[in-house]
C-alpha cells in the first residue's frame, strides 16, 4: 500500500552553480558517488556545498539487497587509475573529509580491500590534511581482508546494519546482522584509534524495541558513532515504505541511543551515512 510523503520530507529545491562544479569533475575523472547511484535526497544540497560521497569498484553491485537503488548486475573491471583519480578529486574540490565507499564485490578474491587501501594512500600522498571516512562492505567477514583496509588507517571505518535482525531476509538477503557486527567489533579491537560509525534506515516495519536492540548489539562492540534516517523508496520495484517516521521519534532515538554511550548521534528523516559526515569526526 503507497503511504502519502509526510509534509516533513519535501525537499527544498535549491540553484546556483556548485552543482554543476562538482558534477563536471565527478565526471571528468569518470567517478562514480553514491549520490547519484543510490539517489540520494540530499544531492543537491551535498553537491551545493561542494561535497559528495565516492563509490568506488565501479556501479554494478553483487548483492541484492531490496531497498538499495544501486545497479545490481555484471560488475565492471576494476579501474586501476580510480584511487588517483579519487585523490585528485578530494584536492580539487577541497574536501576536509572524504568519504569513500563502494558496491559489494563478492566476485572479486580481494573483494575490493586492496582498492580501499589503494585510495587512503592517495589521498594521504596528495592531501595528508584531509580526514577519511571509508564506508565498506562486510567483506564477507574476511579479517585478513578487513586488514588490509585497516592497514591503511582511515579515520573513520563505518559499516552500516542497515535495519534490524528481523527484517534481513526482506531488506539484505545476502548479508548476516552478526557477521555486521562482528567486523565492527573486530576493526574496534584491532585499531581501537580508528572510531566506528554505523547506520540504519526506519520506516521499513521494524519496532522500537527492535531498533532499540539493535542500538544495544551496536555498543556492546563500542562503536562510537550512529546514523539513523527514514528509508524512501527509490522506485515501485523496491521494497515499499511501511511507516514514515516523525521528527519527535527521530529526536527521541537520538537521546535514547546517546543515553546508551553513543559519541555522536545523527538522527533525522533526510539523515544518510555520509550526510554532513565531517561533523562527527
Ligand atoms: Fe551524497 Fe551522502 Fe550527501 Fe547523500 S548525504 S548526497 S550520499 S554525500
Ligand atoms: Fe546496495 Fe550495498 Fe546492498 Fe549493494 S550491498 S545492493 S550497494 S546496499
Amino acid at each position: 500500500m503507497y503511504i502519502k510523503k509526510p509534509e516533513w520530507l519535501r525537499i527544498k529545491m535549491q540553484g546556483g552553480n556548485v552543482s554543476t562544479k562538482v558534477q563536471n569533475l565527478i565526471s571528468d575523472l569518470s567517478l562514480n558517488t553514491v549520490c547519484d547511484e543510490a539517489n540520494c535526497p540530499n544531492r543537491m544540497e551535498c553537491f551545493q556545498r561542494g561535497t559528495a560521497t565516492f563509490m568506488i569498484l565501479g556501479r554494478n553491485c553483487t548483492r541484492n539487497c531490496t531497498f538499495c537503488n544501486v545497479t545490481k548486475a555484471k560488475p565492471d573491471e576494476v579501474d586501476p587509475m580510480e584511487p588517483e583519480k579519487i585523490a585528485k578529486a578530494v584536492s580539487k574540490l577541497g574536501l576536509k573529509h572524504a568519504v569513500i565507499t563502494s558496491v559489494t564485490r563478492d566476485d572479486l578474491e580481494d573483494q575490493g580491500a586492496n582498492q580501499f587501501a589503494k585510495v587512503v594512500e592517495e589521498i594521504r600522498k596528495t592531501t595528508p590534511e584531509v580526514t577519511i571516512e571509508l564506508l565498506i562492505p562486510d567483506m564477507q567477514g574476511n579479517k585478513k581482508l578487513i586488514d588490509i583496509i585497516l592497514n591503511s588507517e582511515p579515520n573513520i571505518l563505518n559499516h552500516n546494519v542497515e535495519t534490524v535482525p528481523e527484517l534481513y531476509d526482506k531488506v539484505r538477503p545476502m548479508a548476516v546482522f552478526e557477521r555486521s557486527i562482528e567486523l565492527l567489533n573486530y576493526v574496534k579491537k584491532t585499531k581501537p584509534n580508528i572510531k566506528t560509525k554505523s547506520g540504519m534506515m526506519l520506516g521499513l516495519g521494524e519496532t522500537k524495541e527492535q531498533v532499540i536492540n539493535v542500538f544495544k548489539k551496536l555498543r556492546e562492540v563500542n562503536c562510537d558513532i550512529l546514523t539513523l534516517g527514514q528509508y524512501l523508496q527509490p522506485s515501485k520495484a523496491h521494497i515499499p515504505v511501511v511507516e514514515y517516521i516523525t521528527p519527535e521519534q527521530f529526536n527521541e532515538y537520538k537521546k535514547i541511543a546517546l543515553s546508551m554511550g553513543f559519541k555522536k548521534v545523527a538522527s533525522a528523516p533526510l539523515v544518510r551515512s555520509s550526510y554532513y559526515a565531517e561533523d562527527f569526526c
